[in-house]
């Protein structure tokens, strides 16, 4: 199924007013500048100043932070303690739903129990759990395969100027990826259609094959 965030809002906006009701969100009027100034991390200040939803974002209250969860792939992975106590932003000063709010809502909608995505997601995990967590949804497995990255360690993207993957016949580069996972080799590849490809692909996945791209 696919979901565009676009049409959405009603459901972000119903999640948002949920938490307010429950007491688990306020609205914050902190500047960018000051939180940089307190090393980046936000120190609760607007918690008690009952500010009004005028010129400000709406931020979680981080009353059960999750400090740890175990992925299917690294195990048991701490979180930067800091990053798990923060009251984060879930709706922004601009009027955007915040990516943490916006996922687990429609993760949870689409009822989604495993979650596989890039190793560069790890870090809001905590923060997307805990949000599972208060709305009292069940919360899913979570997988985090190794990135591609390029000779300076940068992840490829948009961002890093990353070559677009070719276009055409996908086939070649779904096979470098499968290689790059450490997945059992498809030596006939070029004889298979796209669809034989990943289905072989699927039917001889190994997510034990898969090495943290860290260790
Ligand atoms: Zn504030």
């Amino acid at each position: 199924m696919k979901l565009w965030q676009s049409q959405r809002h009603e459901a972000y906006r119903e999640a948002l007013a949920w938490l307010h009701q429950q007491g688990l969100s306020y609205y914050c009027t902190c500047t960018r500048s000051r939180i940089q100034q307190l090393g980046g991390f936000y120190d609760g200040h607007c918690r008690t100043l009952n500010h009004g939803p005028e010129n400000a974002a709406v931020r979680f209250l981080q009353r059960h932070p999750v400090l740890s969860f175990t992925d299917k792939l690294h195990g048991t992975l701490i979180a930067d303690e800091q990053l798990a106590r923060e009251d984060f932003i879930i709706h922004r000063r601009d009027g955007l739903f915040a990516y943490n709010l916006a996922v687990v809502v429609d993760d949870s909608f689409q009822g989604v129990s495993e979650i596989v995505r890039g190793a560069d997601l790890i870090e809001p995990t905590v923060r997307q759990i805990s949000l599972y967590q208060q709305f009292g949804w069940k919360v899913p497995d979570y997988v985090h395969l190794p990135l591609v990255l390029n000779e300076n360690g940068a992840k490829l993207s948009k961002q890093n100027h990353a070559p677009a993957l070719p276009k055409g016949d996908p086939r070649p580069v779904i096979h470098a990826a499968l290689a790059f996972l450490h997945q059992p080799e498809i030596a006939h590849w070029r004889d298979l259609t796209l669809n034989e490809l990943l289905s072989e692909a699927v039917q001889s996945w190994s997510l034990e094959a898969v090495m943290p791209a860290s260790s």
